[in-house]
């Protein structure tokens, strides 16, 4: 079992560290994402993984740091060749309004335009989503099962009702993810033995008010109650004796980190890692070895597992159409702005196309000299 920390950061955005995001990789080769926290998504295009293995999503609670990748995943991941739909997990909450199905479905209605503008002219399976959403009282429930793997779930204390750890077993390996959670007694029980227990741990209360400008109270209350202090992260370790402990959910500077680690260590003194971005375990029966992963920064789209099929035209447009509630004819330019097309550049274009034909031994057609000139 490897895992790779894609994001360890904080709502308030940062270059230095995306937000919440861990990457499982399995030796039989199967990947599954456990939140998917703003600017993560670049941190696992560096990774350069073919999409099609990045298609399943686990996601913990839907505040933005551990959701707010998802759409340059889902149209992102598609243009660098996902060919499957993505496929999302998620809890429900104590109305449809707060759960993870009224999420992902008003964001696919956010992106319409976006949507209208690829449909018909690209591969357009891996537009399309599947949500399984779950009941977020389940205890220890499984939630997804296939190929040896088992994923369970179990509430966490977050916010409002609603969020969810997970558990992942794998060859007799135990990956626990808490997402974000108030130290709790399902996390205690079920998070037991864990090879490797991912928890949030929050920054000390002090550099809450002088670094992020709380007030005492603000800092005490969001730092404590709302989320896990250090000194509590390592409460609940030495509660549940993982074999590596994972502290992340805090901003790791040189400044910063020794608060940190010396109030877990009050509390705890076992196996521990300071999560940061790119961080990676190999995991075991016999050891964990915890290292850094290079990575490439300046991305281009990884190989594809499939061979990608031609642009649906029409026949896809009609179905979006039937699904968006958008007309046919308005995912086409109108005479309007095909009218505003500049002359200019034609003969440059031409060319262009002439090349390719010339180069690559196959006649491709001038856009402007076709019949339906679309978009
Ligand atoms: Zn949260
Ligand atoms: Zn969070």
């Amino acid at each position: 079992m490897r895992v790779i920390a894609c994001g360890t950061g904080m709502p308030t955005t940062r270059a230095a560290q995306a937000a919440a995001c861990f990457l499982v990789e399995l030796g039989n080769g199967d990947k599954f994402i456990f939140d998917i926290g703003s600017g993560s998504a670049e941190r696992l295009s560096s990774l350069q993984i073919p999409y099609d293995f990045l298609d399943k999503i686990f996601i913990g609670h839907l505040h933005a740091d551990h959701f707010g990748s998802l759409a340059e995943i889902f149209i992102g991941g598609a243009l660098m060749g996902r060919q499957k739909p993505l496929r999302i997990w998620g809890p429900n909450g104590p109305v449809p309004e707060l759960g993870t199905a009224y999420a992902v479905e008003k964001m696919q209605e956010m992106y319409t335009w976006d949507l209208s503008g690829r449909v018909g002219i690209v591969d357009f399976r891996g537009y399309s989503i599947e949500v399984n959403e779950f009941d977020y009282t389940v205890e220890n429930a499984v939630i997804y099962e296939d190929n040896g793997v088992t994923i369970r779930s179990f509430p966490a204390i977050h916010a409002l009702d609603g969020p969810v750890s997970f558990s992942l077993a794998w060859n007799d390996l135990k990956f626990i993810f808490g997402s974000d959670t108030y130290p709790n007694k399902w996390f205690i029980k079920y998070a037991q033995d864990a090879d490797i227990a991912i928890h949030e741990c929050f920054v000390a209360v002090p550099d809450l008010v002088a670094k992020m400008g709380f007030t005492p109270d603000s800092a005490l209350m969001v730092g404590t109650q709302v989320h896990t202090a250090p000194e509590a992260f390592g409460k609940v370790m030495s509660a549940i004796k993982p074999r590596m402990a994972v502290a992340y959910h805090f901003f790791k500077d040189f400044d910063t980190t020794p608060a940190v680690n010396d109030r877990i260590r009050t509390t705890y003194d076992g196996p521990l890692s300071l999560a940061e971005d790119f961080m990676v375990w190999n995991v075991t029966k016999d050891n964990i070895r915890v290292r850094m992963a290079v990575v490439e920064e300046a991305t281009w789209s990884p190989p594809l597992v499939g061979t990608p099929q031609a642009p649906g035209g029409n026949h896809d447009r009609q179905i979006f159409s039937e699904s968006a509630g958008v007309p046919m004819d308005a995912m086409l330019y109108s005479d309007f702005i095909i009218g505003g097309r500049w002359a200019g550049v034609d003969e440059v274009l031409r060319g262009i196309y002439k090349d390719a034909s010339e180069t690559l031994g196959q006649e491709f057609p001038y856009p402007a000299d076709q019949e339906n000139q679309g978009n």
